[in-house]
């Protein structure tokens, strides 16, 4: 009998779901997310842009000021940056923050940026508009309890090696401690491929999208590692009926500090949101 319930794909055919409130059953419609003007979820296709790591003021400025003009209305930057080795570059912290939330306020942008530490939602919700779980985090359970508790959506990254049900029953933490709008992010999983940094599970959009009524994200960045395979994934993930992208650029891709292999330069991001709206 314990074995049936443990197998992950008789799970997904049970009736009764692990999760409650992220699933279809629960919600039939859409989950849409409204925030500043814009809207995350259906099939508004909502493009998050940014250096991985904010690393100054006139770096943030300068790619705010060209995401912008080409039509992404989210800009990311990272400030508290989960590195895997303690002695790359950590983020600038609070003040990183600053910088975004300026640039952002000056070109009408919404901000996404990473929460590590609980401790630090009260300051991460002053400064930045969506606050983001990532995949290292994604089964913090204080973490995801505490950013339950805020009136701000979540944006929750799969976790390296975890399950579609793995994912929904975090994103549960976070909608049954109070907050509704929680939005998943495919970001790749690892797998014994390493040409690729992380293997892109594209298959997790129609999935999730039967499963769960929560909008869904594609990080082709993190995903494959690779900036030449970005912009055909990126297409990929929304020919699969992703909900938006989440995008890693920078003035200068190998100078960036952290993800340089990863990052689009402007001229690759302005060809990939040619070819986004010519779908
Ligand atoms: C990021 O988006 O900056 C990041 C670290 O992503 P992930 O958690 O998916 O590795
Ligand atoms: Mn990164």
């Amino acid at each position: 009998m314990s074995l049936v319930f443990n197998d992950p794909c008789l799970e997904e055919t049970a009736s009764a779901t692990p999760y409650k409130l992220a699933s279809r059953t629960h919600q039939l419609e859409n989950t849409i997310i409204h925030i500043k003007g814009q809207r995350i979820g259906g099939s508004a296709l909502a493009v998050i842009a940014g250096p991985c790591s904010i690393e100054s003021k006139t770096q943030i400025d300068e790619i705010a000021a060209f995401i912008a003009s080409q039509g992404a209305k989210f800009l990311r930057g990272g400030a508290f940056k989960p590195r895997t080795s303690p002695y790359d570059f950590q983020g600038l912290g609070e003040r990183g923050l600053d910088y975004m939330q300026q640039a952002a306020e000056r070109y009408g942008l919404v901000t996404v940026s990473e929460i590590m530490d609980s401790a630090d939602v009260p300051m991460l919700s002053d400064h930045v508009d969506i606050l983001q779980v990532g995949a290292r985090n994604m089964q913090n359970y204080s973490l995801l309890k505490a950013v339950g508790q805020i009136k701000k959506p979540v944006l929750l990254k799969r976790g390296f090696s975890a399950t579609y049900t793995d994912v929904l029953l975090s994103a549960e933490y976070i909608l049954q401690a109070g907050n509704a709008d929680v939005i998943l992010c495919e970001r790749g999983i690892r797998t014994f491929e390493t040409y690729t940094r992380n293997t892109l599970d594209l298959a997790a959009i129609p999935v999730f999208q039967s499963l769960s009524h929560l909008p869904v994200l594609v990080d082709p960045s993190h995903g494959t590692g690779r900036r030449e395979l970005v912009t055909t994934m990126s297409l990929a993930a929304v020919a699969a009926g992703a909900s938006g992208l989440m995008i890693e650029v920078h003035p200068e891709p190998n100078q960036s500090i952290s993800d340089a292999k990863q990052t689009l330069s402007f001229e690759m991001f302005e060809q990939l949101m040619k070819r986004l709206s010519s779908i």
